[in-house]
């Protein structure tokens, strides 16, 4: 498939004080977007100026909610040059993604070459300064004009760009984070392993009523028991346990995040003895209360690592030791980011030249 790439006639003023930039707040100037039909397939990708989309009022993505996304950064790296972390990962999860919610696949070679001709036409955008990078949001919608409920015949694919500050402008802080024992985030046979935007719908109440009460994240346990711990809203969850790494096994229900895989991959090497096994959330509170439990964070594209201060379930918080971030959680968010950023060498074939 060709690439057709359309001019920007009225660029955007950028934000200067790259202190001042939020999360998925700015856009850049252009987008991808490609358009599938079953006769046709996908067809029509180009790279135009960023703005609305044009879509039915009857279009399913609108009723129904089959959408897929995926989240990945761009990073200007201390040599200049700007790269993507592990995109192919991103882009075969995408195709996950959309077999799940009966979309169709993408070429993965077309779609990630499209991007890379993207971030090159937009490099100006890529911030400069320490912790910040150029967030990716590829995105497939069902633009199909009706009311049936069926899997649609059109969809729409595009990518979009965000440029976003240090997630930890302020220092690394830890969050307070609410176990809930009422909702539930995904059920076995579900759509919990698929990045599609109805699992977030489903999970708003739940993060309105922990931020009401003051905790900073949601951690959901499996739905079935409401007994083990899955994941956080957009991060994977790792506890330091005595000597040992805990993860959630990814059986259905766990988003595979690809910093989760990364993360695995540093600690193995650190030498750590890793369980991915179910860990009751008893195992949590008590761990905290006695100090087996030393440390945990979550990993995720938009955080990379991000430590855990206290739990709280059934209105009974424990504080994780002195409630700062633990030494492993910083030194793994440095190994990560010293790839990312080009500060020590990728040994793992995690870079992606732009
Ligand atoms: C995207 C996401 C993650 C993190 O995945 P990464 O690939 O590490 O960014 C974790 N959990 C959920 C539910 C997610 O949507």
């Amino acid at each position: 498939m060709k690439l057709e790439i359309l001019p920007v006639n009225y660029p955007k003023a950028k934000i200067d004080d790259e202190s001042k930039l939020a999360f998925g707040r700015q856009f850049t100037d252009r987008m991808f977007i490609m358009e599938f039909d079953r006769k046709l397939g996908w067809h029509s990708a180009r790279i135009q100026p960023y703005g609305p989309l044009s879509l039915d009022p009857a279009a399913t993505v609108l009723h129904y909610s089959q959408e897929i996304f995926e989240g990945l950064k761009a990073f200007r790296r201390v040599d200049g040059s700007l790269a993507l972390f592990r995109p192919r990962d991103n882009i075969s999860r995408f195709n996950r993604s959309a077999t799940r919610m009966c979309m169709p696949e993408v070429d993965e070679d077309f779609l990630l070459d499209s991007l890379l001709e993207l971030i090159r036409l937009e490099a100006d955008w890529v911030p400069k300064s320490e912790g910040t990078s150029l967030y990716i949001r590829p995105t497939m919608i069902a633009s199909e004009a009706f009311l049936g409920v069926r899997p649609a015949d059109q969809y729409l694919c595009y990518i979009i760009l965000s440029p976003v500050g240090a997630y930890y402008s302020g220092g690394i802080a830890p969050v307070k984070i609410w176990i809930s024992d009422n909702y539930v985030r995904a059920a076995h046979g579900g759509t919990g392993e698929a990045k599609t935007g109805g699992n977030y719908a489903a999970s708003l109440m739940a993060a309105k009523e922990a931020a009401e009460k003051g905790y900073d994240q949601v951690l959901w346990l499996d739905a079935s028991e409401k007994k083990y711990v899955e994941e956080v809203g957009s991060m994977n969850m790792f506890f330091l346990y005595d000597d040992k790494i805990i993860t959630s096994p990814l059986k259905g229900t766990v988003l595979h995040g690809i910093t989760r895989r990364s993360a695995l991959k540093l600690l193995q090497n650190m030498g750590y003895q890793i369980e991915e096994r179910a860990l009751s959330v008893d195992e949590v509170m008590e761990g905290a209360a006695n100090g087996r439990l030393k440390e945990a964070f979550g990993t995720g594209t938009a955080v990379v690592i991000s430590p855990v201060g206290s739990f709280c379930y059934k209105d009974h918080c424990i504080q994780l030791g002195d409630g700062e971030p633990g030494e492993l959680t910083m030194k793994l968010y440095k190994e990560l980011t010293d790839i990312q950023y080009g500060r020590q060498p990728d040994k793992y074939g995690w870079i992606t030249a732009v």
